[in-house]
């Protein structure tokens, strides 16, 4: 069976011509799947022949809601989502005055190795399908009864990683037909696979690009981030100016500042110089202490030094609030610690 998520209108309208229908059908089936109309029998322009065929050859596959936490500190909502394989994944509703936005996850588990994340701990398990990604804000926006508006895909996974059903989400969540999510609220993170940021540029979504940086040189990168023995500084930040070319966006950089290793003035000064003049912004993330290592986290005064020598710079620099601090936010850590409680 396949599900109807997967399916872009092209793909859709596709099947419906090698099935004997007309293509304007398959709009008309996305966009009741979209107003959250799963049970073919509903779909009241529908005919009862197609109906029969959809059934034998479609579902709508949701997952299932196994745990929600919500922050007593801030209202952030952890939904702790599981698939029909039984494999489990992490989506986070955070909401704003702008409205509600959510961080996704892309794969399960992730292979890239960052040391600061407990998603890579056991590897990348499998890459979601795009109705996977996708299903995860439907089945949010349906418990919450709400819309939601923003959309981070910062959660267990490199997309990148996972490019082709990513693109295709994009494409899909931001459509007419789909969940008509506007790019510019969506920001899609990435620890820098370079060949991919080039692809996605070339595909001139207005999307935010989010770089996982966390370093100002490979040296202290690779001590972080295994990627970085593949990809320098250096060949981000130019496939960074390619995508602001393209796509005349501004990049993100995300730095999480973790005690004496990365969040000294001197780093600020080379962090400052390293990105002086780009169309940029800096996102300091001061880490979450989680129990699979032993980074600990920069202090108050350490994280507002940083912020100003960087602004200094002429670069702007906000700091992450910390959200859901009391419900595992961090990514990865309770599809973790949920798995531990069961074994
Ligand atoms: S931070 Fe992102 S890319 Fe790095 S291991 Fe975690 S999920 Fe993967």
């Amino acid at each position: 069976m396949n599900n109807l998520l997967d399916y872009t209108l092209e793909e859709l309208k596709v099947w419906m011509k090698e099935n004997g229908e007309s293509a304007f059908r398959g709009k008309q089936i996305l966009s009741w799947i979209y107003k959250d109309i799963n049970d073919f029998d509903n779909m009241k322009n529908i005919s009862k022949p197609l109906i029969s065929k959809l059934k034998e050859n479609f579902t709508v596959n949701m997952p299932k809601i196994i745990k929600v936490y919500k922050s007593d500190i801030d209202g952030t909502e952890k939904f702790l989502l599981g698939f029909e394989d039984g494999n489990l994944i992490e989506s986070v509703l955070m909401r704003y005055k702008h409205g509600n936005s959510i961080c996704i996850s892309t794969q399960i588990g992730c292979r890239m190795g960052c040391k600061f994340c407990a998603s890579t701990i056991d590897g990348r398990v499998r890459n979601l399908t795009t109705g996977e990604i996708l299903s995860q804000i439907l089945v949010v926006q349906n418990y919450i009864k709400e819309r939601i508006s923003n959309i981070v895909l910062m959660g267990s996974g490199e997309p990148l990683d996972n490019y082709d059903n990513v693109v295709k989400f994009l494409e899909v969540v931001s459509a007419e037909y789909g969940l008509n999510v506007g790019q510019r609220h969506i920001t899609l993170s990435t620890c820098g696979i370079v060949p991919k940021i080039y692809e996605l540029a070339d595909k001139e979504f207005s999307i935010t690009l989010a770089i996982s940086l966390h370093a100002f040189s490979d040296e202290k990168r690779k001590e972080i981030m295994p990627i970085a023995n593949k990809h320098t500084i250096y060949e981000i930040l130019e496939a960074c100016r390619y995508y602001i070319n393209k796509t005349n966006r501004r990049i993100t950089f995300e730095y999480a500042l973790v005690k004496e290793i990365n969040d000294s003035k001197e780093d600020a000064k080379a962090l400052g110089k390293l990105l002086r003049g780009m169309l940029c912004h800096v996102n300091l993330i001061p880490v979450n202490e989680i129990k699979e290592n032993t980074y600990k986290r920069s202090s108050k005064k350490a994280i507002d030094d940083f912020s100003e020598i960087l602004t200094s710079f002429g670069i702007e620099v906000t700091t992450r609030r910390e959200m859901g601090s009391d419900i595992n936010a961090a990514c990865g850590q309770l599809r973790r610690s949920y798995i531990e409680t069961q074994e």
